[in-house]
């Protein structure tokens, strides 16, 4: 008999070890399928670990585990989903993130085949074959046999777009065959339609160093509109010319359409696109074209790292800083970790790009543990004029609320000239809030401590936290008074609307999270802006990153400082990123750019350091900073998150997480958080130079309480935001 070793998601025990299950000698069963087990009276799926065969009898392997031992129902699948790559790298994922492995396999495998997805559809296809026996056929028959065989491979519905009934008749003579297939993905192979550009010398320098150097990981820090694209290109050629894979990641589905314009115009090779726009089919299909070696360069968001590559010569990781590429449900991993160790598996070599590196990797490319390569020029040689306005002055002069005069006025003169702007404002929805104007008491989520903000497209409050809506209650919840609501603050639909207002001929886009739920609305709106159908495009931060469109030279920032109103004590840095990375869409082709930030107090660094374009300079005052608190770099974080729908267990875990802890390491809170989807929430936070010891006294911990507290705990190791 054959002993399965099984990890199975258990809602309410968070076990991380697998349960031993048997079958019989002739059944395939192998690590990495799915079956179907008997868990706990009920029929639910695992996912094998390890499958081994024994001499033993039933008694005495039962007389081990001291508990029956049950049979395996099914095997769901006729082959491993996953490659000894990705197995290790699961249970290496699940240390690191204090996550359970089943969480880890989850998170690496598409939906259609999750492990405890039961067989979800998948989608089969008729495909034509061809009879190697002669048949007898008459001329129009042959005719459309000779069309099949120079079109092969031939879809049935291909077929019979031609000619249904030839088709019939082909069948029935048997000249023609049907077998069935799983649905592929269709092919994205194009003719490439541009070339490479001839390169400056910078960029040559950080390509030669690249290709030539022995280290493994580089980190290049490249001004916003340096040709870093380029550069990532060039790497691309060269991998693909040694027959390798190639993984370049963006930080979101915003960014995504175009670097596949530009990898496609560039290659004439086949691409997988992997990002969170795609169904469960289409997920499905582009992993198996990764798993069948048919792509050859794979352009994709945070969960594309974990694709089953066979030959990685070159993952890129374009704006390495980017919040999103840490997962913030379990299993909490960064990313970049990931690259980190699919890139020693496969010997390659790692690109990690941003105009305003993450502190954490600025700070080791100084150590040289990133091999730092730098791009200090625009391609056209102009930086953008940086404009900052104290909104606070502008009020006292009896100024909108929204709109310096200063922008309103370099608007209109790029609006006569036919050039393209962009305004970012960091907040989506009509107004922010809605107060009583009896009791003042904001307007909230009955789910969520937020408030609700107003969309006026659905004439809806909205929390942005749950999703939940609601109308505008005639009565305040509060004090029942039924004096009605002010509103107060604005998002990008106001935003829209006045400019509007102020513009009526201008033609404007707007995009946030509102108006790119459809699918393939990201590609929609920057395809029509990108092809000037748009003067004036609005946006949150998706529109801040990355984007690459020549006619834009004014990019509005409204209230840059926000993010400052956060007591994180990255909040600084994350200001910084984004007032640098939205300015860097100005004046990238040959018109010179302008930018002007809004804020309400000019004096703050973040504002300062990025008005003078001067990441060096903010990097090393932030660093002290953290280096005086004792902040990461200079520390490691874990972050453990206690969520329950019932207070008192929050309070009562958090204290137990607090007393329980002990090492050479700090123990900081409990801190209370907002109340989110009915959960009330708290975090107990660890800060230390050892993290594996940090870890292990957590794990240390949990065994020890046999995982009852399991559940309710969020695990982040190195937290990018504390809220
Ligand atoms: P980054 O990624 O650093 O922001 P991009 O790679 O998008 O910069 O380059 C900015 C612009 O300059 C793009 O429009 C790109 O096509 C162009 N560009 C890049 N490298 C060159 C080059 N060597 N010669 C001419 N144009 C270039
Ligand atoms: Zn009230
Ligand atoms: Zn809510």
């Amino acid at each position: 008999m054959k002993l399965v070793y099984c990890w199975i998601e258990h809602p309410v025990l968070q076990i991380n070890k697998p349960f031993t299950y048997y079958t019989d000698d002739e059944v395939d069963v192998e690590t990495g399928v799915r079956v179907i087990v008997n868990f706990n009276h009920k029929e639910v799926v695992g996912f094998v670990d390890r499958v081994e065969h024994t001499e033993k009898t039933m008694e005495e392997v039962e007389a081990e585990l001291q508990t029956p031992l049950k049979k395996i129902e099914r095997v769901l699948d006729e082959e491993s989903l996953i490659t000894k790559e990705l197995y290790d790298l699961a249970l290496w994922l699940s240390k690191q993130t204090l996550s359970t492995v089943i969480s880890c396999f989850q998170a690496m495998l598409p939906a259609k085949v999750k492990p405890v997805s039961h067989q979800h559809h998948i989608i089969k296809q008729r495909w034509v074959e061809l009879s190697s026996q002669p048949v007898n056929l008459t001329l129009k028959q042959l005719e459309l046999f000779e069309y099949i065989k120079a079109n092969l491979p031939m879809t049935y519905t291909q077929l019979r777009q031609k000619s249904a009934h030839l088709a019939t008749k082909l069948i029935e003579l048997g000249a023609v065959k049907l077998v069935e297939k799983e649905k592929v993905a269709t092919s994205t192979i194009q003719e490439p339609s541009s070339h490479f550009l001839p390169l400056t010398k910078e960029q040559q320098e950080v390509i030669q160093t690249f290709e030539t150097s022995n280290d493994q990981v580089f980190l290049l820090k490249g001004v916003t509109g340096s040709g870093k694209t380029e550069v990532y290109l060039n790497l691309a050629n060269q991998a693909l010319k040694r027959n390798e894979q190639v993984l370049i990641l963006v930080p979101e589905i915003a960014l995504t359409p175009q670097m596949i314009a530009r990898v496609q115009d560039r290659f004439g090779t086949e691409i997988a696109i992997f990002h969170s726009g795609l169904n469960a089919q289409e997920k499905y299909e582009q992993y198996r074209k990764v798993k069948n070696r048919i792509a050859r360069i794979v352009v994709g968001t945070r969960s594309a790292v974990f694709l089953p590559f066979h030959n990685l010569g070159l993952i890129v990781m374009d704006e390495e800083h980017d919040l999103s590429y840490k997962q913030d449900s379990q299993p909490t991993y960064h990313c970049r970790d990931v690259v980190l160790f699919r890139a020693n598996y496969h010997h390659c070599k790692v690109l990690l790009a941003s105009a305003t590196p993450s502190f954490e990797s600025y700070a080791r490319a100084q150590k040289n543990v990133y091999h730092l390569l730098t791009l200090e020029q625009r391609i056209n040689r102009q930086k953008p004029t940086i404009h900052v306005v104290s909104m606070k002055e502008a009020l006292q002069n009896g100024v909108s609320s929204i709109f310096s005069n200063l922008l309103l006025q370099k608007m209109q003169q790029r609006l006569k000239a036919h050039e393209q702007i962009i305004l970012l404002l960091n907040r989506r929805g009509y107004h922010s809030v809605y107060r009583c104007r009896s009791c003042k008491e904001p307007l909230m989520c009955p789910h969520c401590d937020m408030v609700l903000s107003y969309h006026r497209d659905i004439q809806q409050l909205m929390c942005h936290t749950c999703g939940y809506v609601q109308p505008v209650p005639k009565q305040c919840p509060s004090c029942h008074s039924q004096d009605g609501f002010t509103s107060f603050g604005y998002g990008t639909q106001r935003v829209e609307e006045e400019i509007q207002h102020f513009f009526p001929t201008a033609r404007l886009l707007r995009m946030d999270h509102d108006t790119t739920s459809k699918k393939n609305m990201h590609q929609t709106i920057l395809q029509k802006f990108s092809n000037q159908e748009a003067d004036i495009l609005i946006g949150t931060q998706m529109v801040a990153k990355g984007l690459d469109f020549p006619n834009v030279t004014l990019v509005g920032i409204l209230d840059g400082d926000q993010g400052l109103r956060h007591l994180d004590y990255r909040s600084s840095e994350l200001t910084f990123d984004l007032l640098t990375q939205a300015s860097g869409r100005s004046g990238r082709s040959q018109k010179k750019g302008e930018v002007v930030i809004q804020v309400f107090d000019p004096t703050l660094d973040a504002i300062r350091y990025s008005a003078s374009q001067n990441f060096d300079a903010f990097y090393h005052m932030e660093m002290q900073y953290r280096h005086i608190g004792m902040y990461p770099p200079f520390s490691y974080f874990i972050s453990i998150m206690i969520r329950h729908k019932n207070e008192n267990e929050v309070f009562k875990t958090a204290f137990w997480l607090k007393e329980n802890l002990k090492g050479d390491f700090q123990v900081l809170g409990p801190s209370i958080l907002p109340r989110i989807k009915d959960y009330y929430r708290s975090r107990i936070l660890l800060q230390g130079k050892n993290l594996d010891l940090m870890r292990q006294s957590i794990q240390n911990l949990l065994e020890e309480d046999h995982y009852h507290h399991a559940a309710m705990l969020l695990f982040d190791v190195n937290p990018l935001v504390l809220e």
